[in-house]
C-alpha cells in the first residue's frame, strides 16, 4: 500500500472516531447485542431495526478506542438500507479487509470508506478492534445477547 492511500485511510478513520455516525441507543430496536474486546477493553452495543429482511437502521454505542469506533461508524454507514443478503456480503468484505491472511487489495470506489479499515492491518493487534462491531451486529441479528470474549 502507497503511503498516500494510507494516510487516506488513516484520515477516513480519524474522521469517523472524530464524528462517529448513527451514535447512540436506537429506540425501538429490534435487535441488539453488546461485545467485548478484551484485548484493548473496547465495549460496543449495536442496536438494529430489521423489517422485512431489510436494514433500516443501524446504531451504536461504545466505550472503545478509535479503531473500533470508526470501525463502528464506517459499518452503520454500510450496513442501513442494504438487504439481509447484501449486508452478509458487506460484512465477509470486512473480514476480508481486515484479513493478514489474504492480503486483498482495497478499492475506495468499489468498497467505499471500509476500504480504510485494510489500513488496519498494518496494525495486526488492533485488528480485533475493528472487527468487534461487525461480529456485535452479527450476534445481534443472530439473536445473541452478549458476544464472547474471543
Ligand atoms: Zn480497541
Amino acid at each position: 500500500m502507497s503511503d498516500d492511500l494510507h494516510d487516506l485511510y488513516q484520515d477516513i478513520i480519524l474522521d469517523h472516531n472524530k464524528r462517529p455516525r448513527h451514535y447512540g441507543v436506537l429506540p425501538d430496536y429490534t435487535h441488539t447485542a453488546a461485545g467485548y474486546n478484551p484485548l484493548c477493553g473496547d465495549k460496543i452495543d449495536v442496536f438494529l431495526i430489521v423489517q422485512d429482511k431489510r436494514i433500516e437502521a443501524v446504531q451504536f454505542e461504545a466505550a472503545c478506542c478509535a479503531i473500533c469506533k470508526a470501525s463502528a461508524s464506517m459499518m452503520t454507514e454500510t450496513l442501513i438500507g442494504k438487504s439481509l443478503d447484501e449486508a452478509e456480503i458487506a460484512f465477509k468484505r470486512a473480514g476480508e479487509l481486515l484479513s493478514t491472511d489474504r492480503n486483498v487489495a482495497a478499492d475506495l470506489s468499489v468498497d467505499g470508506e471500509i476500504a480504510a479499515l485494510a489500513g488496519v492491518r498494518k496494525f495486526p493487534a488492533r485488528i480485533k478492534c475493528a472487527t468487534l462491531p461487525w461480529h456485535t451486529y452479527i450476534a445481534a441479528l443472530k439473536g445473541d445477547a452478549e458476544l464472547g470474549t474471543n
